[in-house]
């Protein structure tokens, strides 16, 4: 067998694309502009990357983006205090704190302390809550990227045993939270699951994800799953971003997983380029409920 190849590169080029389109209706219905408020502490490379990617894709949708850099030295309160003046500010939509902060700061404080109806993370508490109970504020940018590859690609979830490797509070946990859901971004067909997840502590990992009619990996460790842990005609798909010696793997051994299952996000070009695409797509839903 060789698996189809799940595009996320095209996916997120024709969601942002339809996000575009809907900036622009926004602008001239009722002047409004959606902006995103970016706060970079310190100095990582990565970080810096990943915020220069987000203003050049804010960029191109027509949305505002607005980067407030800060030294490595920035204390909690100084964060707070900027926090919330951007909580107050009306022009700004979205408010986004790149991970990870400096060991002096601390990050839960921090987290909390965005306004929930500009947390286009979707990680403050009650954004947490409300997606629990099936009533999504705004949906995790990287999971709901996961349901908008499914969903694009007509790949049905309903009554499906989806297996979710990994628990964090980013990934795996809010993925959990919307597999199990009576409904999904694209409708019923799109939720609906029977959801197993495991974690480090999981006995038998490999015995859970070959029950798995579709896996989703969220681990962060190069090529972790093997052909044999995945069952034949499965859909597999792989969050993880791993830099190996100079090039970029997911957790899932690509070329033998692709030989097993019907259908695999490749690393890179899978999940990854939609994350990005559905923070747009969060900032803009903010400026509409504005
Ligand atoms: P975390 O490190 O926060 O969580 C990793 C999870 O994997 C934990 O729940 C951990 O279990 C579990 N795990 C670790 N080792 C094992 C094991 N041997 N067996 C089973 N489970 C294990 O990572 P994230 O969720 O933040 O990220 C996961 C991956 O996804 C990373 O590669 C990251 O780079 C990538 N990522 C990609 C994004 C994208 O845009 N595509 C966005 C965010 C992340 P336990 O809880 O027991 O420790």
């Amino acid at each position: 067998m060789s698996a189809r190849i799940l595009d996320g590169k095209a996916i997120a080029l024709e969601i942002r694309k339809e996000i575009a389109d809907e900036v622009q209706a926004l602008k001239s219905s009722r002047g409004v502009q959606p902006c995103l408020a970016a706060i970079l502490v310190g100095e990582d490379p990565a970080s810096q990357v990943y915020v220069r990617n987000k203003e050049l894709a804010c960029e191109k949708a027509g949305i505002q983006s607005q980067l407030f850099r800060l030294p490595t030295a920035t204390t909690t309160e100084e964060l707070l205090s900027l926090l919330q003046r951007l909580n107050e500010d009306p022009k700004i939509h979205g408010i986004l704190v790149q991970l990870p902060l400096p060991k002096q700061i601390d990050e839960r404080l921090v987290l909390d302390a965005v306004i929930p109806s500009k947390d286009v993370d979707a990680f403050a508490p009650e954004n947490v809550g409300l997606l629990s109970q099936g009533r999504p504020r705004y949906l995790p940018c990287t999971p709901h990227g996961v349901f908008q590859i499914l969903g694009r690609c007509q790949i049905s979830v309903a009554g499906k045993h989806v297996v979710v490797v990994g628990r964090s509070d980013i990934v795996g946990k809010p993925l959990v939270s919307m597999f199990l859901q009576r409904t999904g971004p694209f409708g019923a067909d799109n939720a609906n699951a029977t959801v197993t997840c495991c974690h480090s502590q999981s006995s038998d990992l490999a015995g859970i994800t070959r029950q798995a009619d579709i896996l989703v990996v969220a681990v962060g460790r190069a090529n972790f799953i093997t052909a044999d842990m995945i069952k034949p005609g499965a859909v597999v798909i792989d969050v993880g971003i791993n830099r190996v010696e100079d090039k970029i793997v997911g957790d899932v051994e690509y070329q033998g997983a692709a030989l097993v299952a019907s259908a695999i996000t490749p690393v890179p070009g899978g999940v990854g380029p939609l994350t990005i695409a559905m923070l747009l797509r969060n900032t803009l839903t903010s400026a509409q409920s504005s």
